[in-house]
């Protein structure tokens, strides 16, 4: 680390904060840290973020080769970040060899940000040099699958516009030529169309023999939509969530195995059953759009929440903020 660190501080200010912004080209990035070893792994993060990303609607290239050029063949991985999971990536032929990985990093400090997504793996033994294999070999085996928040709560899933209040899937704003029929300018793009734009297979193709995906969402957000909550900095989040925790251990055992009954014990069975609809995929998610965050659509009457939680709820951040 302290050697790559070495070879990259005359591109910027590495201390500045946990991305630091480098003056150097993708390829120039990746060659100095292959200098260092040949151990070393690069991959591109959340390659569909609209903004600053491989694909990215505002600013992408069209594939990982315009990218990192002669330096594509040290890529092995693209992280798919919250605003994409693995049947979006697969409806992409030229990326069938790439592992798909889903990483958390934490660019907020709240902690109840970390571990919204991850890599679940079964190893011989923790290893770099297994961790490291497992993914240049895709291998299902030992690469098992990944946890997926759903792409559908991205503030730019579908395509519209905000002001307008028009929010449409790819096929129906390609129906108006991307043009708002409100004010008559270029819609926003969302990840979706830019996904369609660049696919050469249908919606539900799915491969064989690669790493499989959940697709989960953290504890507390549920816990929010459930108590009809703005904000997880609340005790109405936080009483029943380490219930739950401390019942079942951690909040994957919750969100994965936890029996609805039992689970029904620690706290208010709306709260399991919503936990339960999630781990099912049959809770309902309206898809953000042009900066609007997605919604979860229970389908059920918020609980009745103390007022004074409420108030407190009211002055945090809105739910989902800081998504990205
Ligand atoms: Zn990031
Ligand atoms: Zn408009």
């Amino acid at each position: 680390a302290d050697q790559i660190s070495e070879g990259l501080k005359k591109y910027g200010d590495l201390a500045s904060d946990g991305r630091p912004i480098l003056d150097c080209t993708a390829p120039q990035l990746v060659e100095e840290v292959m200098t260092v070893s040949g151990d070393n792994m690069v991959f591109p993060a959340h390659v569909w973020t609209p903004w600053f990303s491989l694909f990215g609607a505002f600013s992408g290239f069209d594939t990982v080769e315009d990218c990192y050029q002669d330096m594509t063949k040290h890529i092995h991985a693209l992280e798919t970040g919250l605003s994409s999971d693995p049947p979006m990536n697969w409806r992409l032929s030229k990326l069938d060899h790439y592992a798909l990985l889903s990483n958390s990093d934490c660019h907020s400090f709240w902690p109840w940000r970390i571990g919204r997504e991850a890599n679940v793996f079964d190893l011989p033994d923790l290893t770099y040099n297994q961790l490291t294999s497992a993914i240049i070999d895709n291998d299902p085996e030992r690469f098992k699958y990944t946890i997926e928040t759903d792409p559908a709560y991205g503030k730019y899933h579908w395509t519209g516009h905000r002001n307008c209040k028009i929010s449409l899937p790819p096929a129906e704003a390609i129906k108006f030529s991307n043009n708002c029929p409100v004010c008559r300018r270029k819609f926003t793009k969302g990840v979706e169309q830019r996904v369609e734009e660049l696919a050469d297979r249908p919606a539900d193709y799915a491969p064989k023999d690669m790493p499989t995906y959940k697709r989960l969402l953290p504890l507390s957000e549920i816990i929010c939509a459930v108590t009809g909550t703005n904000s997880p900095a609340t005790q109405t989040i936080w009483k029943p969530y380490n219930q739950l925790i401390e019942r079942f251990g951690d909040e994957y055992n919750v969100l994965i195995e936890a029996p609805l009954d039992a689970m029904a014990a620690v706290v208010d069975p709306a709260i399991a059953q919503a936990i339960l609809r999630v781990r099912e995929g049959t809770a309902k998610v309206t898809p953000g759009y042009d900066g609007v965050y997605g919604q979860l659509v229970l389908g059920i009457e918020p609980l009745k929440v103390k007022s004074k939680a409420a108030a407190v709820a009211k002055v945090q951040q809105k739910s989902m903020s800081d998504f990205w």
